[in-house]
């Protein structure tokens, strides 16, 4: 075996050992490029330890991007500006930059069915994640079930805790599926809980006169929870037809 091989397996195990997968990646590639251009030692350790920034940097952001749980992946450019109204470009942009997650504050998205509202929440979402943020997506149905459930099996703590905890927490499609009296006040205490703590979003299609409809008719509560999650908020307003019907129709 030539020296070169064995050092070469030598890196390998240490790169391992240290955990350095980009390292062990890069190594040698960069290696022929440095012989090839005459890099000093030092621009090739740089390149070596960027390859090792940049791997660990996307493995953190996969591992965000895959506990977020979105149901599918929606990007901010596979969305059509021109065709949302009341949506504005700058706006969402700016919202992209993550500023208010950290702030903390909140996002209403409020309109009818189909106008984006979902596929905001997860693009915002996803450039969350590539800020090394934690999100977390649910449906609003699926997050009062599951709390109801935690209830019943004594795990109401610990999902309280990560639900608490996360930075980003995406709650979809309030209004579609109304709760009884006690899932009302599970979410309720979660808002609350996250109340200046941490960022919210809120995807619904109703008006916030009809959200009381949601929460059983319970009116202090719902104006209670209004009150926590419009604090600090902004309040984006989507209006128009289903954006699939209209590319269906193939009008507009
Ligand atoms: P909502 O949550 O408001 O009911 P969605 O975000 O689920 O609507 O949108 C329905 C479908 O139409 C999704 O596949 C979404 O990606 C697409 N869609 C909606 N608005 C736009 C838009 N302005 N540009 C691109 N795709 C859109
Ligand atoms: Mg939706």
């Amino acid at each position: 075996m030539s020296t070169a091989t064995l050092t070469r397996d030598l890196i390998v195990t240490q790169a391992r050992a240290l955990k350095l997968p980009g390292l062990a990646r890069a190594f040698e590639p960069l290696a022929r490029q440095a012989r090839d251009a005459h890099w000093p030692h030092e621009d090739y350790l740089h390149e070596v330890l960027t390859a090792e920034h940049t791997s660990r940097h996307e493995s953190v952001m996969r591992q965000r991007l895959h506990e977020a749980k979105f149901p599918e992946v929606k990007t901010l450019d596979t969305f059509d500006f021109a065709a949302a109204d009341g949506v504005n470009a700058t706006q969402i942009h700016t919202l992209a930059r993550g500023e208010w997650i950290t702030a903390p504050a909140n996002l209403i998205l409020a309109g009818p069915i189909g106008t984006g509202k979902t596929h905001l929440a997860i693009a915002l979402g996803v450039e969350a994640t590539k800020q090394k943020r934690r999100v977390l997506f649910v449906r609003a149905a699926d997050l009062v079930r599951q709390l109801l459930e935690a209830r019943d099996t004594r795990e109401l703590g610990r999902l309280q805790r990560r639900l608490r905890t996360c930075e980003l927490l995406i709650v979809d499609e309030l209004g579609f599926v109304p709760f009884d009296r006690p899932g009302g006040e599970l979410l309720f205490n979660l808002i609350s809980e996250r109340y200046e703590r941490r960022a919210t979003v809120v995807t619904t299609n109703l008006a916030f006169a009809e959200w009381v409809t949601v929460f059983a008719g319970d009116e202090k509560l719902t104006t209670a929870l209004l009150d926590r999650l419009a604090h600090h908020a902004t309040v984006i307003t989507t209006k128009g037809k289903s954006y699939r019907m209209r590319k269906r129709r193939g009008t507009e």
